[in-house]
This record gives C-alpha cells, structure tokens and sequence, in this order.
C-alpha cells in the first residue's frame, strides 16, 4: 500500500486484486488520496463522491490489467487526470477505482520532419509545446488550462481554447490513440498518416467520450510551425452590442485572427476588483493575430471593421511583455470572476456554444435575462467559435436566487440549443449537461450512443454516471436485459 494509512481498506470491500497487477506504491486506500479523487474543479463538495481506492497505472499493460480484473468484478473505475474538469467528467460518480494518469507522463518520440510527437496521457498539455519548441513547432488547439491539464484528459473531453478560431480543437490535432477498452483490450485508433478513409473512425469516437469507452494511454500528435510573427493587443467598446457585432462581422469577414476573446463590462469589473488594473468597466475584445507574412495588413482591416462598430480604443502592442499586460485581465479571469464577492457562488459553469451568427443575439439574451431577474451574469469566452462561457452568480444561502439561477441557467443552454448550437462548447457533458443530451441529439441519436456505449462496455464499468440522462438518477447504461 501506498504510505497513507490503510484503515478503511476493509470497509470498503475486497479490492485484493489490485495488490495482483499492481506494486504497493501504485495503490492507495487512504482518505487523503480518495478525498483528492472525489471530485474535479466542477464538482461541488455536497456532489463529491470518495472511491473505494485511488490507483496510479504507469504503463498500459497495468492499465489493462486493472480493468480487466475490475470488469470482471463489476467494479467501476473512472480514468482522473489533473482533476481540471467542469462538469464533474472525473467525479467518481458510482465510487470504486479512480485511476489516476498523471503517472504515465513521458514524451516518448518526436518527429518533427513529420510534424508529430508521441506522447503518454498523463504529459501535461503545455509539456507538449516545451518539448517540441526546440523543433519550431507547437500544439495549437491546448485550453486556457493547458499549463494545468493533461493531453488525455483534453482528448477525453475535446478540449479546446483561444486559439480554436484559427487552428480548430484537440480533435483535430489527435492523429492515432492507444487506449484501453473496458474489459482491458489494448486496441489502436487512427494512424500516423494526416488523412484516412478507412474503417470506422474510432478515434473520433474515442475523442470527447469522457472516459466512458476507453481509456486513452498513448497518443501521436500533429504540431504546426511556430508563426513567426505574433501580435496581440485589445479592443475596448462603449456598448457590448458593438463589441458582439464587431466579433462576427470579424469572423465573418475572414480576418486571419488567432485569438479573439470577449470579455462584457461585468467580467471587466470583476478583473478589475481582482487585478486593480484600473481600466474602464467596459466591453472589451482581446486578440491576436499569427502569421508568417502580411500580419499589419490583417490588424489593419480588424482595425477597420472595428471602427465601423464605434471601437473607442484599440490597442496593439509591439513587444511580448506589453502584450501580456494588455491580456492580463482575460488571463485572470477564471479567479476573479470565483473571487469577486464572498457572499456569491457561481453556478455550474455556462460553455454555449452558437452558430457565430447568433452570437450577438446570444450575449443579449443572456444580459436581459440576467436583468430580468436581477442576477450578476459575467460573459466572456472564445468569442470567435461563438462560444459564450457565462457564470451565473447566487447566494447559496437564499433558496429562492438559487432556483431563480438555476433556471436562468437551464433557459440560457436550451436557447442555445434551439438556435442550432450546444450545451457544451468544450467542456464535455459530464454530470452537468446530461438533462440537455436529448433535446440537443434527439432520442434516437441518445439511443446510438447508448448502444455505442454497451457494445464497447456492456458491464457499464468505465466512468459510470456520465453523460446519458438516466445516470442521473443513480441508473447505470448497461445492456437492456440487465436494465
Ligand atoms: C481555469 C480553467 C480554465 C479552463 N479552460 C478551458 C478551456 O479553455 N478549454 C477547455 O476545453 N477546457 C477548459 N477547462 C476545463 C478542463 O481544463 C479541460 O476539460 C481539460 O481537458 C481536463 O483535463 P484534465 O487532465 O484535468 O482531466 P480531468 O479533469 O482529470 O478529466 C476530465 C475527463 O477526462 C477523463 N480522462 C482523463 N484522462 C483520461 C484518459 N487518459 N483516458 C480516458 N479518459 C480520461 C476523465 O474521466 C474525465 O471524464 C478549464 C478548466 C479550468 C479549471
């Protein structure tokens, strides 16, 4: 056993077999360890739930092991990572075995006349980027969390970030997978080549599947040249109308942007309160551009379109350290929105995600609502991909704002659906979207998914309580005639 104390080792049943697959610095019953585990970054305390035992696979055999033996014990275990989820994806939902990745977090080759690198899941996004940094290239689509998150856990979730606008999400950049199903059979998804046709595309369904089909071990990622110009700065609007409307007429126009980030006045506020930045409470666009050749062109035709939205000042900056400063209040947002008043909490955390050219009608939406009921509704987000993360601000201690928030909240995200878009952007389903799978699939499409999920786990052992609705009342997705 690991050196935490073993005490509850024998309430929690007979988990033996891991001591089989696994040496004892791997394996731990101890509070501290479950209590790390119960949760993610999503999960409130009251929603957390202790696995039985926290386990630490460093090769994918041990990973393989591990399954098997738990699936044929009907024993859940729910892959964790960095623990950075939204939604609850790596709460151990039915407790069991949290297996925790973080251990296989080596680099294992680079190919940079390929443009790839091979990594295990547990390397760290922005490891990544370090690695190959050297070679001139990067991983593009990391999340804002990529210093804190890892390559699995954004491949789990399809993570995605600022610069999606320009260079697409994880999906996009994952060429072949190892993963282990959950009977513990090791199976390759994709290919090293960047195009192919053939057979089911197993890797895409592997992609944003929460950990519920398999768990990824290993993975080739294609990298992009570093551009060798960057440039960034911010837009400040006097009305979140002009700002909303200067983001699509930018997309729209094809304006080659890597970043553009919006951030209303409240979210300003609340930046300035935890940054004491002093800037204007207003409405305001960051971002950036990339680009080998030809970037003043580019700025100089967003400047254009943003002045033909009233822009009050746009500010680029000419060296690195001035343009981190003009970011500053974007890069901080996370905490400053969590941090802004002690007697509010945030809600689960809003990821719509529109059709770009409901974008402006999206952020109305969420202001007038928000004034409506007389809520503190920060918006901001990666504007460009018409995704709008919102936070919806209560007191927890008022039963009435809590309900009055949380309809807002649900109003928001099926607004959002019905205009065309998502629940979630890139944060995945988790615990926290599974009321809205079906009114954004249909039942038909749920049914695909479901049966997808029982063919590929018919014990429902690999992250249960996740994504179909019915887990949400405590049921597991098996296969009907267990039902
Ligand atoms: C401050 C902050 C900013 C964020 N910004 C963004 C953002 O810009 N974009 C974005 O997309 N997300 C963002 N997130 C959310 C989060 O960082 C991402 O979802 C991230 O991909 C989760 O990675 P993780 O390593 O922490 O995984 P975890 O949270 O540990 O796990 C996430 C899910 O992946 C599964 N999983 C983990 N590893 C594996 C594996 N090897 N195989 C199979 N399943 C696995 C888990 O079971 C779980 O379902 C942010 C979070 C925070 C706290």
């Amino acid at each position: 056993m690991a050196s935490e104390a073993n005490d509850e080792r024998a309430a929690e049943g007979d988990l033996g077999f891991l001591d089989d697959v696994l040496n004892e610095e791997q394996v731990s019953f101890g509070s501290s360890d479950r209590d790390n585990h119960a949760g993610d970054w999503g999960t409130p305390e009251e929603r957390e739930v202790r696995p039985s035992a926290v386990v630490w696979p460093e090769s994918t055999a041990e990973v393989s092991g591990v399954l098997e033996a738990a699936n044929a014990r009907d024993m859940p275990v729910t892959p964790y990572a960095a623990g950075t989820g939204l939604e609850g994806n790596a709460t151990p939902a039915h407790g069991g075995i949290s297996m925790d990745l973080t251990r296989m977090d080596s680099v294992l080759d680079r190919r940079p006349e390929d443009f790839q690198i091979d990594v295990e899941a547990g390397v760290i996004g922005s490891a990544v980027d370090e690695a190959v940094g050297g070679d001139g290239l990067t991983f593009p689509p990391l999340p804002s969390s990529g210093d804190i998150s890892t390559i699995g856990g954004m491949i789990a979730t399809d993570a995605s970030g600022m610069q999606t606008v320009k260079y697409g999400e994880v999906r996009d950049w994952v060429l072949e997978l190892e993963a282990v199903l959950a009977d513990g059979t090791v199976i390759t998804a994709g290919s090293k080549a960047v195009k192919t046709s053939s057979g089911y595309n197993l890797k895409d369904l592997l992609v944003g599947s929460e950990g519920t089909l398999g768990v990824v071990t290993r993975a080739t990622l294609q990298l992009a040249g570093r551009p060798e110009q960057i440039r960034g700065g911010r837009a400040i609007f006097g009305d979140l109308e002009d700002a909303t409307a200067a983001v699509f007429d930018a997309v729209r126009s094809g304006v080659d942007v890597a970043r553009i980030e919006l951030l209303d006045d409240t979210t300003v506020a609340m930046a300035n309160a935890y940054l004491d930045t002093g800037l204007p409470d207003a409405p305001m666009v960051f971002l950036e551009f990339h680009a080998n050749h030809g970037i003043e062109e580019e700025i100089e035709f967003c400047r254009s379109l943003f002045e033909a939205k009233d822009v009050e000042r746009f500010e680029m900056a000419a060296e690195k350290e001035e343009m981190a400063e003009l970011w500053q209040a974007r890069r901080e947002l996370a905490y400053a929105v969590d941090s802004y008043d002690p007697d509010l909490t945030p809600l689960h955390p809003g990821d719509v995600t529109v059709p770009i050219s409901k974008y402006p009608e999206t952020v109305r939406y969420i202001k007038e609502l928000a004034a409506e009921h007389g809520l503190l509704v920060p918006c901001f987000g990666h504007a460009g991909d018409g995704n709008v993360h919102y936070s919806v601000l209560v007191d927890p201690a008022d039963e009435a704002d809590v309900e009055r928030g949380e309809a807002v909240y649900g109003e928001i995200v099926e607004r959002a659906i019905s205009w065309g878009g998502t629940a979630t952007g890139e944060h995945g389903i988790g615990q926290g979207k599974r009321e809205y799978l079906k009114a954004e699939h249909g039942p038909e499409s749920v049914e695909a998914m479901r049966a997808v999920k029982r063919a590929l786990d018919p014990n429902d052992t690999l992250n249960p309580g996740k994504i179909f609705p019915e887990t949400a009342e405590g049921k597991r997705v098996r296969a009907p005639a267990d039902d």
